[in-house]
């Protein structure tokens, strides 16, 4: 199986002293979908910021054979799509247009590929014709799929996901798990559903400290 993200003695240590990563090491390979489950204060997100170079601990980090550093950094954050925990922060724009194609303009695509890849992207997450919609006004499970439509539309290979099915209501909560089981790219889902990491992942990585 190839190897698409490999962490080897990944330590963090917040500017407070706080160590929020001792020595982890991860390998993810093509097509896996993994849950990453652990207590709050665990080092979740710590680690999360991590896979697109936000944060820059000890220790290397591989993604699909391009080292974590500064070069590769643009091409690393066009290969894993984060998203974050809050729609609210991931969403900005007054449409959902300006919001799933914020990253394809910024990839320098042409007018034309921008639009198809917000039309498909939307459509991958089942919200076809809602380009014109005011993002703040959407259901709380709306704005969980244009997050996530956001990131499709760079095309990634890891999506890596911050507690997707929080407060989502049940309804949602489903579509949302029906949606991931159907995306056949690498995911990382941070959750504490562990109900949903048992129908969707077949490897567990348990954080504690
Ligand atoms: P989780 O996402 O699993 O809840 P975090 O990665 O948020 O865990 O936090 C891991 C540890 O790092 C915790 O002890 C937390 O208090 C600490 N931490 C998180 N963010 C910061 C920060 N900005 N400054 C200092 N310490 C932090």
């Amino acid at each position: 199986m190839e190897t698409v993200i490999e962490i080897k003695n990944l330590t963090y240590l917040y500017p407070t002293g706080n160590k929020a990563l001792d020595n982890l090491n991860l390998s993810v390979s093509k097509g896996e979908r993994i849950a990453v489950v652990g207590p709050n204060g665990a080092g979740k997100s710590t680690f999360i910021l991590h896979l697109n170079g936000i944060l820059n601990g000890d220790g290397h980090i591989k993604v699909m054979d391009m080292d974590m550093e500064k070069g590769n950094l643009p091409r690393i954050r066009q290969k894993v799509g984060i998203v974050f925990q809050d729609p609210d922060h991931q969403l900005f724009s007054p449409t959902v247009f300006d919001d799933v194609a914020f990253g394809p303009i910024n990839l320098g695509f042409s007018e034309k590929e921008v639009r198809d890849r917000v039309r498909e992207a939307l459509e991958e997450v089942g919200l076809s014709g809602f380009e014109e919609r005011l993002p703040h006004r959407l259901s709380f499970g709306e704005k969980r799929r244009v997050s996530i439509a956001s990131v499709l539309s760079m095309s990634p290979s890891i999506l890596v996901l911050d507690e997707p099915s929080s407060s989502l209501d049940p309804r949602s909560r489903r579509e949302l798990i029906n949606l991931l089981k159907g995306f056949d790219i690498t995911q990382i889902i941070v959750t504490h559903d562990l109900e949903m990491a048992l129908e969707l992942c077949k490897r567990v990585v348990v954080m504690d400290r």
